[in-house]
């Protein structure tokens, strides 16, 4: 079965794009934890991250660089962190948070976002790729 993340990259659902290429695809959380969260998928449906070849994992993480480097500067924050969890969609993602301290790590805290703050964010964050 599709995933939601295959369908965003089928274009069967819309997303805030940042940044993709021919194997990975960012785009903003909808429920982001902080402004800036954003998603690094890999465009094949694999679920658990350390079932991906080392080539696509690598690739995963770079490419997570590029677009984290930017999320910073767009954002001021301190560090970007980074987590894997997929709990709620079983297909490779990393998310990445912009964050000032420990307690920024917090899931608790997504909230639904306005969509023309997460467009105005896209904006923003491509300004630095
Ligand atoms: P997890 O699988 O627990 O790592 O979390 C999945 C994340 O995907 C959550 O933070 C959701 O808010 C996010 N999410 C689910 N559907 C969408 C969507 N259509 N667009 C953007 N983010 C989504």
């Amino acid at each position: 079965m599709a995933s939601v993340f295959t369908q965003i990259v089928n274009g069967d659902i819309p997303c805030h794009k940042i940044l993709e290429d021919d194997q990975y695809l960012a785009f903003l959380d909808i429920n982001p934890i902080r402004p800036g969260h954003t998603l690094v998928i890999t465009k094949r449906q694999i679920d658990y991250i350390f079932d991906l070849g080392d080539n696509l994992l690598s690739g995963l993480m770079i490419f997570s660089k590029k677009v984290g480097t930017a999320i910073k500067k767009a954002t001021y924050c301190q560090r970007v962190g980074v987590v894997v969890a997929g709990y709620e969609v079983p297909h490779t993602h990393v998310h990445l948070i912009p964050t000032n301290s420990m307690s920024d790590f917090n899931f608790a805290l997504s909230q639904q976002a306005d969509q023309g703050e997460l467009a105005a964010m896209v904006t923003k964050i491509q300004e630095y790729l």
